[in-house]
């Protein structure tokens, strides 16, 4: 029975040792508690470091055993791999670079690195020494970011999911770290990789796509015969706890004492762990400009702030520390009255039971990280709102604020807007915080954390299909054979084959792709063979077909169809129609080459193409769209057709298709085979013009009506050359 592994840097449990004895206790994060539903079930596990260095064997072996009753198995680490790669590389690399803080906190150590790939080293061989094929694995989280390719090169046959459980920066910042592509590579070794928003998946795609030799369509990207899908997976919370847990008796009595307390003071909520990416001293510095502006708030209004002690051994946390320490005494120094605090603050952590005692109690909560992947106490306190009331004030940077629209919305970085926005808040009517706090609700609700495990599992299950059903189509292995063996068998066949990006691959410059003396040969034996007709079909120019294939015994159709000719006769034009429409379009295109430095335009009979091949990367695609949106309509009322190609834009003559041209072909002659070779989107209308029975073979893996794919032109080359053996082998055999 196939199994499920979970895998993360931390295991879910807290270990304490007393007495000698070690104690183990569960976690009850929401991570944990909604994994629980798997790891926990039959022979499933969870692979991670138990929290601290155990030297002892011995120990090690009482912890073993007491973890394997929970279904956990701990990976060991050293005090110096704990600090190069946990601390060194996790902390001091990965995590300011993916908060965009690279340039103050950032530092790049070589050494870090080393113990940052061993480590994941260690992690693969705990993992191997229970996975097997067929199994399911899920890795978390930055720690652990070259994982998946290291699993995938020892175990192919595995499913593994990916989740990224803080921000993906932009490919500008993420560039900066040197062992970039190492780190993208690793991540590719997934089927699926999952972000918090959709922002991260842009970010991601991106970055993969201008760092490595992998194309992406869509949010798919291919990479060494896999398709890898990226997509977005906001998670969720334990949202049940958090509305059953007000209605606990000794919550009940916390909210009291809380009330008590504060009677005579509205309570501003902030809650989070101590680091530089939760704005804690630019949330402070807001709440001290509200009492500088706003004097009728003093006595009123009173800010409860909990930070958790985190990292902070760091001299940069500790820091950070030191100033909050700073400011939170010089607002309470200035503003305190004899029975009156602005700031009431705690560095240290609280059992969930007083959290969702304040959360209930707050009358609004400030979440004002200035980067954060999701941030969970804001789905916190939205579900412990079981009153619809209460306002929620969420930083646009945040990757929950793209769920929690509801909420008031600011940037961190505004002080001022920050302080309006806690205004705005206190004075909110009750009915506008029950509207937006019930929107609110319902999501926190919904998309829970079973909610985020459940799709995220049953995509994966998809995505393995999915990849099966390509393998399926890709022309190799059997799939190949059959086509070889009835292609051996048939006596009357015609094979189109398209020219650019279908026999040779793409190059910057159009006059490279002249064919080489392999293809020629190649060719030449297809042609050879008198059971073949062997068509050349192009969006190119007739004249330069001609330059190229004049002398060969190859039937050739030029300009998407507008142009045929066999062999050792002239070209014919197709008949009865007007290329009048250039005048007006060619001056539209034009703008476009003056406004897009690299770009030029090809004319052809029936067509005007505007290629961009040589433009700034992004720049051409973008123009290419507003070119496209700007012929759109004219293209429409002239009977055009606009085909967007690889790096081009053609514009040509509806009546003109490559389905067309091979339809007069295929009329004329009682062929037994039949097969197309293409790679765009011209050649679409050509998989689908031809019969039922026609072997139709798109090159490259993106989605087409072809029913067969061939990844490049090598491979295309590749197997025309085995067909064209086939024959040989066939009649030496007769
Ligand atoms: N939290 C906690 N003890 C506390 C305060 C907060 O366990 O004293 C929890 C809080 O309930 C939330 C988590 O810490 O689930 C913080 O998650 P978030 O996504 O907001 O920030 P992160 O620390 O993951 O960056």
């Amino acid at each position: 029975m196939p199994k499920t592994i979970i895998i993360s840097n931390r295991l879910p449990v807290k270990i304490n040792k007393s007495n000698n004895e070690y104690q183990l206790s569960p976690s009850e994060g929401g991570l944990a508690t909604g994994l629980g539903s798997i790891y926990k079930e039959g022979d499933n596990v969870w692979i991670g470091w138990p929290g601290f260095e155990v030297e002892d064997e011995k120990d090690q072996h009482t912890i073993n055993k007491k973890l394997h009753e929970l279904s956990l198995l701990p990976v060991y680490l050293t005090q110096q791999e704990i600090s190069e790669y946990y601390e060194g590389f996790s902390n001091e690399v990965l995590w300011p670079v993916f908060h965009y803080y690279a340039s103050s906190y950032a530092s790049y150590s070589q050494s870090n690195w080393d113990f940052y790939k061993l480590v994941n080293e260690k992690f693969r061989d705990a993992v191997l020494k229970v996975a097997e094929p067929g199994d399911t694995i899920w890795i978390h989280d930055y720690q652990l970011l070259l994982l998946p390719a290291l699993l995938r090169n020892a175990l192919p046959d595995v499913s593994i999911g990916f989740f990224l459980h803080i921000p993906f920066p932009s490919h500008e910042m993420f560039r900066l770290i040197p062992w970039r592509s190492e780190l993208l590579e690793g991540m590719l070794g997934a089927d699926l990789i999952g972000f918090h928003t959709f922002d991260d998946v842009r970010h991601f795609l991106s970055a993969v796509t201008r760092v490595l030799p992998v194309t992406s369509s869509a949010n798919i990207i291919s990479s060494n015969d896999r398709s890898i899908v990226v997509e977005s997976f906001p998670m969720g919370i334990d949202e049940h706890k958090y509305a059953t847990l007000p209605k606990q008796k000794d919550v009940i009595d916390q909210i009291k004492q809380i009330k008590e307390s504060f009677k005579h003071t509205r309570l501003v909520l902030s809650i989070d762990r101590l680091d530089y990416s939760k704005g804690i001293l630019q949330r402070l510095e807001a709440f001290e400009l509200l009492l500088k502006l706003h004097p009728e708030y003093i006595n009123k209004i009173a800010l409860y702030m909990i930070v958790v002690p985190s990292r902070d051994n760091v001299p940069q946390y500790q820091h950070l520390h030191d100033e909050i320490d700073k400011k939170v005494g010089s607002i309470n120094a200035i503003y305190r009255t004899m029975d009156w605090t602005p700031v009431h603050y705690y560095y240290r952590s609280f059992p969930i039971e007083t959290l969702s005692a304040l959360y209930y109690s707050a009358d609004v909560c400030l979440v004002t990280p200035m980067r954060d992947g999701m941030n969970l106490v804001s789905k916190e306190y939205v579900a412990s709102r079981i009153n619809n009331d209460g306002v929620l004030i969420l930083s646009e940077m945040a990757g929950a604020s793209k769920e929690l629209i509801d909420a008031i919305i600011v940037n961190p970085n505004n002080i001022g807007e920050i302080c309006r926005a806690i205004i705005q808040a206190l004075n909110m009517p009750l009915a506008e915080q029950q509207s937006r706090m019930q929107q609110m609700r319902q999501l926190v609700s919904k998309f829970n954390i079973t909610h985020w495990v459940k799709i995220f599992m049953e995509r994966l299950k998809e995505v393995k299909t999915l990849q099966r059903s390509m393998q399926t189509r890709h022309v190799s292995g059997s799939t190949g054979q059959s086509i070889i063996n009835r292609y051996a068998k048939t006596k009357k066949r015609l094979i189109f084959l398209d020219y650019d990006g279908t026999l040779v691959a793409f190059k910057a410059n159009v006059a490279d792709a002249s064919p080489d003396t392999e293809l020629y040969s190649l060719l030449d034996q297809l042609a050879e063979d008198p059971a073949n007709q062997v068509v050349l079909i192009s969006g190119r120019k007739h004249e330069n077909l001609s330059n190229w294939f004049d002398d060969r015994n190859i039937y050739l159709i030029a300009e998407h169809g507008a142009w045929h000719k066999q062999q050792n006769t002239r070209w014919h034009k197709i008949q009865g129609l007007s290329d009048h429409w250039k005048l007006d379009i060619y001056p539209i295109m034009e703008t476009y080459v003056d406004r897009t430095p690299g770009s030029f335009i090809e004319e052809k009979t029936y067509s005007l193409a505007w290629h961009y091949r040589k433009a700034q990367k992004g720049l051409g695609e973008l123009r290419a769209n507003e070119l496209m949106n700007n012929l759109k309509y004219q293209a429409n009322d002239k009977g055009l057709q606009l085909l967007p190609g690889d790096k081009v834009l053609e514009i040509k003559n509806m009546e003109i298709n490559k389905g067309k041209a091979a339809l007069t072909l295929t009329a004329n002659g009682d062929y037994d085979f039949i097969m197309a070779f293409g790679d765009d989107y011209t050649d679409e209308d050509l998989f689908k013009a031809l019969p039922d029975s026609a072997i139709t073979i798109k090159v490259g893996s993106n989605i087409s009506a072809a029913k067969f794919y061939l990844r490049n032109p090598a491979e295309v080359r590749r197997f025309l050359f085995d067909l064209t053996e086939s024959t040989v082998l066939h009649d030496k055999s007769i």
